[in-house]
């Protein structure tokens, strides 16, 4: 074995500035995300993943939340819907947030409780705008799950019901976040560098 493959990948090596939160920490935290939000589940949880970014944070949160019980002591039952949302051109927020859902799927979503599985809050546009659309299809509830929470002077205040990391106000990638589409193949979430941001822009 090349002991090094376990640590980056080498078609990354010189588009990485450093590993912010390695692949072993986020499982630990997403585990832990899992016990809370069961702690807290009352019925039945329409989850909500938002594609691209969240898939690898969703797909273990859901592997997770399948072991866990509520306060009842029951396990939960799990509904999965996948949205696909987009905010970004290269690393910069446009404000114009595109949402793509079928309507016949979000009529589904009235009196349940839903939960909103996200990678990132940045600005906190997304957020607004997503729960703000998903409101019109009167679910009982809505709460929001992001994996990270950027500490930026951008941020419209929003906050997510549970997070996992706060992070510094820095582009990430990895762990399925990405560069326009690279990076989803890396375990751990990581800083781009310079190099990175001009090998990959568009
Ligand atoms: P917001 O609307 O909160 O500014 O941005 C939310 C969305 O922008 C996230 O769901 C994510 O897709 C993208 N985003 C924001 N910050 C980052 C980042 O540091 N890295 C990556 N890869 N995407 C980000
Ligand atoms: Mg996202
Ligand atoms: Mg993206």
């Amino acid at each position: 074995y090349d002991l090094e493959h376990f640590v980056l990948p080498t078609h990354y090596e010189k588009d990485l500035q450093r590993v912010l939160v390695p692949y072993g920490l986020i499982r630990d935290r997403v585990s832990k995300l899992a016990q809370m939000i069961a702690a807290e589940c009352e019925n039945p949880l329409v989850a909500c993943c938002v594609l691209k970014g969240a898939h690898g944070f969703f797909a273990h949160l859901m592997e997770d939340l399948k072991k866990q019980k509520n306060r009842r002591g029951e396990s939960i039952p799990l509904r999965l819907e996948f949205i696909k949302v987009k905010s970004y051109e290269n690393d910069q927020s446009t404000g114009n947030v595109t949402i793509s859902l079928s309507e016949e799927d979000m009529q589904a979503f009235k009196g349940k409780d839903l939960l909103i599985v996200e990678d990132i809050v940045d600005t906190g546009k997304t957020m607004v705008a997503l729960i703000e659309r998903l409101k019109q299809y009167n679910p009982a509830s809505i709460r929001v799950v992001s994996l990270l929470l950027k500490k930026t002077d951008r941020s419209n205040k929003y906050v997510p019901d549970y997070v996992g990391f706060a992070i510094p106000d820095l582009f990430v990638v990895g762990y399925c976040l990405d560069y326009n589409e690279h990076f989803r193949d890396l375990d751990h979430i990581a800083v781009i560098s310079d190099h990175g941001k001009t090998a990959y822009a568009e």
